[in-house]
């Protein structure tokens, strides 16, 4: 796989002006199509989910692809369900999938379909072919058909039923439609050519009997058009122009101007673009049904997944997908894109858009000992330097405070610039302090640190000119409040999992969550609001996570600090 031609093929930038922008292979198609007045010079687009699982990072590329384009060029982008196999599919992926899109920030307007009630006029279609002796119903076992069906290199071999009157099947084809066969004991196919060397085109099976209740059309129907059967005619049903696939449909593309071309339909045109791979995450729907039901994950919006709602808990903005999807860009040749990316991508929104706030993962507790007991006072703090509109807010301060475990060493080495024994630092919006000193348990573990603050050293109002080394994140201990924290790591730990000869889930990170049961955070982090997000200074970004209650904040770490990308690009 090659990784650099994937990240750089790109710079599309989806329904957003760019001062010079470089058209990807789509976009120029589009740009001719329109310019040549073709199909009525509109541009109409579909995004096609099959509602059998929840959306994931690669159906955001597809949905940012299909509706941005239909937002650059004036057109409109049709959301259909592609909902042909009754026994996989759910109202409750409807749902999810309708909510992703519109987390996404893309509208369909009225324009939501649905394959299935394509279902009479496709009924229609294939009983046109029949009698244009272009159909027939084949009477035997799926295994017969299939070993009949050849190799790449050796033809396959006629049906015995391929040259049955077209009366006979129709009446069989209608049979099958009032249920008076068993599942698997016809077939309708399209009659092609068996000896062609695209396999599609060999006597394709396009309608089979399934004895199976659909979550729209219930028990209407008990037999179901194959995917190639519903999915190109559907596209011309609406009237869209461009239908865009993803690579692995490319051999179906002559069936699909095969079944256009012998009904005399609209014209829709398919094109195929690379899928999105991402290192250290699988981006496939059965793989991650598997994480749910072999409860791998807490569920599809658990926030490692790669799910649109699990990385919309996990607090992915839509900008940060938007501005992945449009660096990522669409390239014609499969590759993997660096998760990296991803991750830079919400980093850069939301040090935008995330305001500071203190907040301590594991605490210790720093006894200011010269300072009055008793007394609380307000400091200011910045919300957000990126941005001035922000403001600022008040936070507590008093004679005992909250630290990072991890600020302070019993022995420091030179390099450590936090806190130890006689060392100065300060405390972030507060004062200079000098430890003085410190306490253990029975188990030898730091219990509390003990320091003297100098009053003349306060933020914003020091004049001292003394300088220090580290500022170190606190939180006053009166006024904390406990929180649980969840620190979530990669879900894999392999960085190309399309590679791998075995179970992909051996190749889960055993760490990929960490539970923070007594952090402590500043007192305006109680009161937020599920879904609110900020960065714990020095820490990462973070969200509130629906797990909350009232006493308690539950938090989601969405990103670190640390931005590999930006070290290996920038
Ligand atoms: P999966 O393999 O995860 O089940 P799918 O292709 O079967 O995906 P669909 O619901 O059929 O899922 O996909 C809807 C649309 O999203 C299709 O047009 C498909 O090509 C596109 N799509 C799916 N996965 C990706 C991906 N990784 N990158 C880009 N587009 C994708
Ligand atoms: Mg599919």
């Amino acid at each position: 796989m090659n990784k650099s031609a994937s990240l750089t093929t790109l710079t599309i930038n989806y329904g957003m002006s760019s001062e010079k922008e470089t058209l990807n292979f789509i976009e120029q198609m589009v740009e001719k199509d329109l310019a040549e007045g073709k199909k009525g010079g509109v541009l109409h687009t579909r995004f096609p989910p099959e509602p059998n699982g929840y959306l994931h990072i690669g159906h955001a590329k597809s949905i940012c692809l299909n509706f941005g384009l239909a937002e650059k060029y004036n057109g409109q982008c049709n959301l259909r369900f592609d909902d042909t196999n009754p026994e996989k599919e759910d109202t409750e992926y409807v749902d999810s999938i309708k909510e992703d899109i519109k987390w996404l920030g893309y509208d369909w307007a009225d324009r939501e379909y649905y394959a299935s009630d394509y279902f009479d006029q496709l009924y229609g279609f294939a009983t046109q072919l029949i009698k244009d002796g272009k159909a027939y119903i084949d009477d035997r076992t799926a295994e017969e058909i299939s070993k009949d069906r050849g190799t790449p290199t050796r033809p396959g071999v006629d049906s015995p039923y391929r040259d049955r009157p077209a009366e006979e099947s129709l009446t069989i084809f209608e049979e099958m439609k009032a249920g008076k066969h068993d599942e698997g004991t016809h077939v309708l196919r399209a009659k092609i050519d068996m000896a062609s060397p695209i396999m599609q085109l060999r006597d394709p099976v396009i309608y089979r009997i399934k004895k199976a209740s659909h979550h729209r059309t219930g028990d209407k129907w008990c037999i179901y058009p194959t995917y190639d059967f519903a999915h190109g005619q559907s596209d011309s049903i609406e009237n869209i122009t461009h239908s865009l696939c993803t690579l692995e449909f490319a051999s179906h593309r002559p069936l699909y101007d095969w079944f256009i071309k012998e009904l005399g339909i609209f014209p829709s045109e398919q094109t195929e673009f690379a899928r999105l791979n991402l290192s250290y995450t699988v981006v496939s729907k059965r793989k991650l049904r598997e994480l749910v039901e072999g409860n791998f994950v807490s569920g599809w919006d658990d926030p490692r997944m790669p799910t649109i709602s699990g990385i919309r808990r996990r607090g992915y903005t839509p900008d940060s997908i938007k501005n992945f999807a449009s660096k990522v860009g669409v390239a014609k040749r499969d590759g993997i894109s660096d998760v990296a990316l991803l991750e830079h991508s919400v980093r850069e929104d939301l040090n935008k858009k995330a305001n500071r706030v203190l907040g301590v993962l594991d605490p210790i507790k720093l006894v200011i000992t010269n300072y009055p007991e008793g007394q609380t006072e307000q400091l200011d703090a910045v919300n957000n330097p990126e941005d001035e509109n922000a403001g600022k807010r008040q936070i507590p301060f008093s004679r005992e405070v909250y630290i990072e475990r991890g600020d302070f060493m019993e022995e420091p080495p030179r390099k450590f610039f936090r806190l130890g024994p006689d060392r100065e630092v300060r405390l972030k919006y507060a004062y200079i302090v000098k430890c003085t000193g410190f306490k253990k348990n029975d188990a030898g573990e730091i219990e509390e640190v003990y320091c003297e603050y100098d009053p003349a050293t306060k933020s914003g109002q020091d004049n001292t000119g003394k300088k220090v080394k580290g500022t170190l994140g606190w939180v006053e201990a009166n006024n904390a409040v406990n929180a649980e924290i969840r620190l979530y790591d990669r879900l894999f730990k392999t960085e190309d999992l399309n590679t791998i000869e075995d179970d992909f889930k051996n190749h889960l990170n055993p760490e990929s969550l960490t539970t923070m049961t007594n952090a402590m955070v500043e007192p305006s982090v109680g009161k937020m609001e599920v879904g609110t997000q900020f960065q714990f200074e020095r820490m990462g970004y973070f969200i509130i996570d629906r797990d909350s209650s009232d006493t308690k904040p539950v938090i989601n770490r969405t990103v670190t600090l640390r931005d590999n990308w930006a070290k290996k690009n920038g």
